[in-house]
């Protein structure tokens, strides 16, 4: 090798830095043929061999060499890099397309219904909070006064992520968090709305993920009337002033007596038609007065309170204020289908 300096090490400098500048593979080829080309200058470096005393010819051949591999490298390299960034050739603006119209986003279906019902009972006095997806077992289920032997968990079971941990099969999950928060003072009007995830198949009425909104309130002189009112003036705020409902006897492991609740169908205001099975109601909802295990688990003394829960399907009121009758639509997010809302 030439010690630094000599012209031989200057030459490779010079093209080593040229080569790494370049942004072409026009001036790639430019920088070869002006090094290793039949006249270049790193031939012209080989040519200088014959002169030479016998011995420095060995050396010199061997470091002229060194110099073509490394320059041939620094070609090939810097040619992967330019063909990365390289633009496509031919025109890159064509004046005659089309203008190109930038969609604006829109609120997806199923969150301006929670928002509707949310703005609903804002007014009611209910206070809002969000609540983790990732639940602990405990408050999915053993505060709900569903223990671990408790049948109703069977149909729930669900996707554990962690020893005692679960994405929330309900959003009711978060009736024990709010009461225990109150430190034992009422009255309580708390919701929350989110996603819940059960073990469930894929078809126009089943998901695995489904969003619900939840509303409970507990005070000292709560009762099954105030719920009845609560629910009624959802009702009307979300399907209009004529809306009815309807409560069938029902059992909840969280609630006692429970109910659920119909709604007068909203497409043919009881005439019976296809969306409510000619019967002229439409089942939206579970409910129900809070059981002493769910007070008690939640830090309330149920001899001195006493309170109402309801939980709803927020895909379901979507699908019925929207007369959309295949729940997979509102997950697919096709943009066909969302950009009608
Ligand atoms: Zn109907």
């Amino acid at each position: 090798m030439q010690p630094i300096g000599s012209p031989l090490s200057d030459l490779l400098d010079r093209a080593l830095t040229q080569i790494s500048q370049t942004d072409s593979l026009a001036a790639l080829e430019q920088a070869r043929v002006q090094y290793l080309g039949k006249s270049g200058e790193l031939t012209a470096q080989m040519k200088l061999l014959g002169g030479l005393p016998p011995e420095e010819r060995k050396a010199f051949g061997q470091a002229v060499n060194t110099s073509k591999g490394r320059i041939e490298q620094a070609l090939e390299e810097r040619k992967g890099a330019v063909q990365q960034t390289a633009k496509p050739a031919g025109p890159s603006l064509d004046v005659t397309l089309p203008g190109r119209r930038r969609l604006a986003g829109r609120v997806h279906p199923i969150t301006a219904t929670a928002e509707a019902m949310k703005k609903i009972l804002l007014g009611l006095g209910f206070s809002y909070d969000d609540y983790p997806d990732i639940e602990s077992e405990y408050y999915n289920f053993d505060a709900l006064n569903t223990p671990s032997w408790h049948p109703a968990r069977d149909l729930h079971d669900t996707f554990y992520v962690g020893p005692g941990q679960l994405l929330r099969t309900h959003t009711t999950a978060f009736q024990a968090r709010v009461m225990r928060a109150s430190s034992g003072q009422t009255p309580i009007r708390a919701m929350t709305t989110g996603r819940c995830y059960r073990a469930d198949d894929i078809d126009a009425s089943h998901y695995p993920i489904f969003q619900q909104l939840d509303v409970f309130a507990v005070g000292r002189s709560i009762t099954m009337a105030d719920l009845r009112w609560t629910l009624t003036e959802l009702a009307k705020g979300l399907f209009g002033p004529e809306a009815q409902l309807r409560f069938r006897p029902s059992y909840f492991p969280f609630t006692t007596p429970s109910a659920e609740v119909d709604v007068s169908c909203v497409v043919c205001r009881q005439q019976g038609c296809a969306l409510c099975s000619r019967t002229g109601w439409l089942e939206v909802l579970g409910s129900g007065m809070m059981r002493p295990e769910v007070l008690r688990a939640g830090g309330l003394d149920p001899e001195k309170h006493q309170g109402f829960a309801f939980g709803i399907g927020v895909d379901r009121i979507t699908m019925l204020r929207h007369q959309i009758n295949d729940i997979r639509l509102l997950y697919d997010n096709e943009e066909a289908f969302l950009r009608q809302f």
